[in-house]
């Protein structure tokens, strides 16, 4: 089979694994070497990550039963499929969608079936229903705002799947805090629903690998069977945790990255390009007199990486642009102006 693959190569302006372009704030940063001064190396972290999750669940309004941390959301979907996928059960994905979550079932044993959205990447209610009721998976996956695609799903959708003929419901809002509701909010302990969530995009703590879920007691009590002993290291416990307390800054970034978004689609409307509307930091596009792959290396030739999703399944020819500041969206509108002559 193949691996996870997408290129990290040195280059001026970097666009294409959707990371906040700017940095957290210096004085998280020193709150968490300060708490870490007192640490001691030599002891396993809290195996629980307690004081993160009832943070979390502060945070979000839910009881610190309903939450699980992992190294990255990615972790997370792994525990979540270690859990409840395997032989003899099938996982279902929209495509296109985030390529982990049928890659993920796959690496667990569990049976990846798909079904397809429509030609504006919306997923049709009824089919979905209906595909539910003749896979009956054991995990069904939703993303919103979806990558790579940038839409978010609606309400009533996940509602009626949030049902037990879908087995688990995983909602992954790695995008979540640029949408303007979150399926948080159905969360209940009885009610297959879980929302995982990351700390790598709109927190701007990717190199620090953390994630986590929100779900049903039971749920996450499962999920707490499966995760490795310690998982989750000091270091990821405390950043996490202070985090929290720079939400308006966070939030602000998000402001900030949605207005560069506008002004960034605004200008790609002008090109020869098609594009699809965002509600996430990422913009979909597909060149239409050129191939996608040689307008990604033309980019790459002038030390701008984008996503080559040319060559993925109903994507044919598109790139996807990460929003970056608007002095590196600035580089990359030259860039693709250039390539696309
Ligand atoms: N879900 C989605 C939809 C993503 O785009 C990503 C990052 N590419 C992840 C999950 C994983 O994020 P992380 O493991 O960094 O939390």
């Amino acid at each position: 089979m193949e691996g996870y693959h997408s290129p990290q190569v040195p280059v001026a302006v970097r666009l294409n694994t959707n990371e906040s372009p700017y940095p957290p704030p210096a004085a998280w940063w020193e709150a968490v070497q300060a708490e870490l001064a007192d640490v001691g190396l030599n002891r396993y972290p809290d195996r629980a990550a307690t004081r993160l999750r009832e943070a979390l669940a502060a945070f979000h309004g839910v009881g610190v039963e309903q939450v699980f941390a992992a190294n990255g959301s990615n972790e997370v979907l792994q525990t979540l499929l270690l859990a409840y996928g395997g032989a003899g059960r099938t996982a279902l994905t929209f495509e296109p969608t985030y390529a982990l979550h049928s890659h993920i079932a796959r690496l667990t044993g569990t049976a990846a079936v798909e079904e397809a959205r429509q030609a504006d990447f919306t997923i049709d209610a009824d089919r979905a229903i209906a595909a539910v009721e003749h896979y009956r998976p054991a995990v069904t996956f939703l993303c919103s705002p979806n990558n790579p695609t940038g839409r978010m799903e609606p309400r009533p959708l996940v509602e009626a799947l949030a049902s037990p003929a879908g087995g688990l419901l995983v909602v992954d809002e790695a995008y979540g805090q640029f949408a303007d509701w979150t399926a948080i909010d159905l969360v209940r302990d009885d009610r297959p629903l879980v929302v995982t969530r990351t700390y790598s995009k709109t927190w701007s703590m990717a190199a620090m690998r953390l994630g986590y879920a929100i779900g049903p007691a039971p749920v996450i009590a499962d999920l707490d069977k499966v995760a490795l002993p310690y998982h989750l290291d000091v270091v990821k416990q405390v950043a996490g945790r202070l985090a929290l307390q720079y939400r308006d800054e966070m939030e602000a970034r998000v402001a900030a990255l949605v207005a560069e978004r506008e002004r960034l689609a605004a200008a790609l409307r002008v090109l020869p390009v098609e594009t699809w509307p965002s509600e996430a930091n990422f913009i979909l596009f597909r060149p239409t007199a050129r191939k996608g792959t040689e307008v990604w290396q033309g980019l790459l030739d002038r030390s701008v990486l984008t996503r080559n999703c040319a060559n993925w399944p109903r994507l044919d020819d598109c790139l996807r642009v990460t929003v970056g500041t608007a002095a590196e969206d600035d580089v990359f509108l030259t860039a693709l102006a250039e390539v696309l002559g």
